[in-house]
């Protein structure tokens, strides 16, 4: 293979990150080039959006920003819209201006996944998803808000409808979301006279018979009975209908107002996976083999939520899409890559699921890890230990540890700046007040 190989990723999430910080710590200088096209300039730790949006950990600490951390790479911000494994390119639309075209010698197919929608009628025009630094924090805010407007109106309708909060999907991004703001709520109401932990109504819909399955029965049917007795009101086999105006309606024959509507129903491999010319297995992931190549492809790896990888452990089965495989999978991709450039043997791909652990609010949590089964403040702990473990860069480690600390000796900030995502709002009022004032001159 001729030098330097131009290695492209597409996606600089778990796979993509992870796979760039190893190359450039394995490859020799000059032995390639590589290239990180993503949308953001940063890599989300996702495990930590439940409590971003408890307002635990800030915002900026969540996420990692890739410039600094990948400097042996070049990073390029905007979409890649097309792949042709043939003419080995990769199309990429930065955010604004021309389109531009990526040759590579190898390619590292990471975009991960997105929502997956049903045609619900409202669903795609009241919901929200749970899977983006943005999504997590319009979520707090949107929730610290709707007390706001609870115990600022005098219509007992927009109070009820503001206090009524659901969720859609009881996997870890749901329960864990859900569990982390009914906590927050909880505690702000004590500065919200008037308004009792009580008044909000927090639901969780879920269309199977059990929640968090990444836990094991014994420990979802647990994490059910906990949230149960902190009064959410779980659904289980029940569907959403529709959700038509915010008139939410559940296929057990309940219907109430809602301001808040929270999907977190599932997975889907992004819509790139479809038009990448790639080969797909029926849930639409690429299919990839146990050293992470492509089938049927010697240049073109792919691992992560968009790839169907075999799971070696157990035959016949692929990998859950979670982060657990995604950074494992990034170190053995990256390593073959490597192998791949040097003419050396590649390494398949091997790793029992050790289990989860999940957070459910401050001092509350739920694990399995390795058959062993931890509740409460203990599982809460291993939570915290295990993600300040795994959050990339010491620097995010340090912030995340601050934040932790400084939670134990001040209260949660209850501030919504849900404003922010309207910066010119003041100065467009300033502008109306200006054309109004300068109306009413001419026509004195
Ligand atoms: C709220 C939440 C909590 C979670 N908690 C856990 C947990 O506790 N434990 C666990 O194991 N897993 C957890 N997960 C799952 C885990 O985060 C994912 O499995 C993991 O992120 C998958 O890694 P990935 O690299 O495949 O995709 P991602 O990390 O999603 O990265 C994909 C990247 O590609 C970019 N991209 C997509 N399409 C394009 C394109 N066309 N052009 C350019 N860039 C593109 C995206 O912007 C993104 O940056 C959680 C997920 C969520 C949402």
């Amino acid at each position: 293979m001729r030098q330097p190989v131009r290695i492209v990723i597409v996606g600089g999430g778990y796979v993509g990150m992870y796979t760039a910080l190893r190359l450039q710590r394995r490859l020799r200088p000059g032995e390639a080039r590589v290239t990180v096209v993503t949308a953001d300039s940063f890599m989300t730790y996702q495990p930590f959006l439940p409590e971003a949006a408890a307002g635990n950990v800030e915002a900026r600490h969540v996420v990692v920003p890739l410039r600094r951390v990948l400097s042996r790479c070049t990073v390029l911000n905007g979409w890649a819209v097309a792949v042709d494994p043939e003419a080995r390119t990769v199309e990429l639309r930065p955010h604004a201006g021309p389109g531009r075209i990526l040759e590579y010698d190898l390619l590292v197919f990471a975009p991960g996944s997105i929502s997956r929608l049903l045609p619900i009628p409202g669903l795609a025009e009241c919901g929200v998803g749970f899977k983006t630094i943005e999504e997590a924090i319009r979520l707090r805010d949107h929730v610290l808000a709707q007390l706001d407007l609870a115990v600022s109106t005098t219509d007992p309708e927009i109070r009820a409808r503001a206090l009524n909060f659901v969720f859609v999907g009881g996997g870890y991004a749901g329960v864990e979301a859900l569990a982390e703001l009914e906590d927050m709520a909880r505690g702000a109401c004590r500065y919200y006279p008037g308004l009792d932990p009580g008044d909000l109504h927090w639901y969780l819909v879920e269309a199977t018979g059990r929640i968090l399955p990444e836990v094991g029965p014994e420990m979802g049917l647990w994490t059910l009975e906990q949230l149960r007795q902190r009064g959410i009101d779980v659904r289980l086999h029940t569907r959403l209908e529709s959700a038509v105006d915010g008139r939410i309606v559940l296929d057990d024959g309940t219907a109430f107002d809602s301001d808040t509507l929270v999907w977190t129903a599932g997975v889907k491999p992004h819509p790139l996976v479809e038009r990448s010319g790639l080969p797909l297995d029926a849930m639409g992931r690429v299919r990839a083999t146990a050293e992470l190549t492509v089938e049927g492809s010697a240049t073109v790896f792919a691992a992560g939520d968009c790839a169907a990888v075999p799971d070696l452990t157990q035959p016949g089965k692929t990998c859950a899409p979670n982060a657990q495989h995604a950074v494992r999978q990034a170190r053995t991709l990256a390593d073959n890559v490597v192998a791949r450039i040097r003419g050396g043997e590649l390494t398949p791909y091997r790793h029992a699921y050790a289990g989860s652990v999940a957070s459910l609010g401050l001092n509350k949590g739920v694990a399995q890890v390795y058959g062993r089964k931890v509740r409460g403040r203990a599982a809460w702990f291993m939570h915290r230990t295990y993600h300040l473990s795994r959050v990339p860069t010491t620097n995010r480690k340090v912030r995340v540890l601050v934040d932790w600390t400084l939670a134990l000796f001040f209260r949660r900030e209850i501030t919504s700046l849900g404003a922010l995502t309207q910066p010119r709002r003041a100065y467009e009022r300033a502008v109306r007040a200006e054309a109004a004032t300068r109306a009413g001159d001419l026509s004195r």
